[in-house]
């Protein structure tokens, strides 16, 4: 028998509150259709502690099957996974095989697992480490797809293994959340794929702190890095043209990952007929949206889901998970700054819940993964 440890909750709540370490034990035989694992690296994200305090779009089944005492779910939507022995010898994945979760909300955030292999992708390990292929699936997906989907590369076929082609010839994209996960994404994927991109921080305690997260922005391709109180200003209008070239270049699309009043000050800055995609609503504030850009500007507002989108196209995710980690391997593409907090057999409970309670705080300085 395998002893494992997951992380658990059998009723919705603060994950301080209702998070709780489970250790049982795996038995050596496991179906055939399936694989025993053992986690190598899991990611903390804001979803999936909106998941645990039960309003996020979509919930966990609670079950009994890993012998809770009352029926519970194991969080975490991703991570990295070692292949530790397969149920069958005819399955396409082998002993030592590292897979990251196709199916949604298999539960990453514990040891060991035993997952149907074809709840599995395989990804080929050449070069990566643990925290970059744990850390591919769902930030960097969301920014490749929102700008291959609303940005100037609208109507490209998807489904097709991307290369790091030109899209774009300089059309600009506006974004607040500029430093979240999918926000750096986006501005490393604009600099390969030829867009060029206005992006919005919050402004950090001093105007040392907020000019060196710019230059780091700027260092991973941004070309434009403004504070939200400068988006806010009266002075936006007239810093803006200045960017666009008196508005002769217009804005033509805008991810907004924040809401509020940042959102709406995005959507002030498109141009005619731009789409502005909400994918996140780090704020918690409502988007206020101002008629006239409805009625003269033609401005669409989308959102974004992309569990949705994966469920749609899993051959298309295969090519995009593959096309992302090479340009990882070729060193196009950095990793988010990352807090690793560690997970051994003698890690105990609140450090771990700790780290995710932490997980949804402004002003981070990385992104938390579990590395085992
Ligand atoms: P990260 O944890 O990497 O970054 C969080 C970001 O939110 C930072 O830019 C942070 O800025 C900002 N932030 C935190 N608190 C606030 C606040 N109160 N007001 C304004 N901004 C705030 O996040 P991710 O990139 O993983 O996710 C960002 C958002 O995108 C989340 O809402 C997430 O749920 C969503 N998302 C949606 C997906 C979809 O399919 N729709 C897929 C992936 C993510 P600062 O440093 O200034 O605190």
């Amino acid at each position: 028998y395998i002893q494992s440890k997951a992380l658990v909750y059998s009723k919705h709540g603060e994950p301080s509150d209702v998070l709780k370490l489970h250790t049982h034990s795996i038995s050596p035989s496991i179906p055939s259709s399936s694989v025993l694992v053992r986690t190598l690296a899991a990611s903390i994200n804001p979803a999936d502690i909106n998941t645990i305090q039960g309003t996020y779009g979509s919930k966990q089944p609670m079950t009994s099957l890993i012998g809770t005492a009352e029926p519970s779910a194991v969080p975490g939507n991703e991570g990295v996974f070692e292949v530790v022995s397969v149920g069958n010898s005819s399955l396409s994945l082998k002993k030592g095989d590292w897979v990251i979760p196709a199916a949604p909300q298999i539960g990453t955030w514990r040891t060991h697992a035993v997952f149907e292999a074809n709840h599995l992708l395989k990804i080929d390990k050449k070069d990566l480490t643990p925290t970059q292929v744990a850390t591919v699936s769902i930030n960097p997906c969301t920014a490749y797809r929102i700008l291959r989907d609303y940005g100037p590369s609208a109507g490209l076929k998807t489904g097709l293994p991307m290369r790091p082609l030109k899209i774009g010839s300089g059309e600009w994209f506006i974004q607040n959340g500029a430093n979240s996960g999918v926000g750096r994404a986006a501005i490393q994927f604009g600099r390969l794929w030829g867009l060029r991109s206005i992006n919005v921080i919050r402004d950090r305690d001093s105007m040392e702190e907020t000019e060196a997260l710019k230059q780091e922005l700027i260092s991973l391709g941004a070309d434009v890095v403004v504070s939200e109180s400068q988006l806010l200003s009266r002075d936006w209008k007239d810093q803006l043209a200045d960017v666009t070239r008196g508005g002769r270049e217009q804005i033509g699309l805008a991810l907004n990952c924040v809401g509020g009043k940042s959102a709406t000050s995005l959507a002030r800055s498109l141009g005619e007929g731009a789409t502005l995609v909400s994918y996140g609503g780090m704020s918690k504030q409502p988007v206020t949206l101002p008629l006239g850009l409805l009625i003269f500007k033609d401005i669409r507002f989308v959102g974004f889901w992309l569990s949705k989108w994966n469920q749609k196209d899993a051959t298309g995710r295969k090519h995009m998970v593959d096309d992302i980690l090479n340009l990882i391997r070729l060193g196009h593409f950095k990793d988010v700054p990352m807090d690793e907090v560690k997970w051994d057999w003698d890690t105990k409970e609140t450090p771990l819940k700790e780290a995710v309670q932490g997980g949804l705080k402004g002003f981070r300085k990385g992104k938390g993964v579990f590395l085992f």
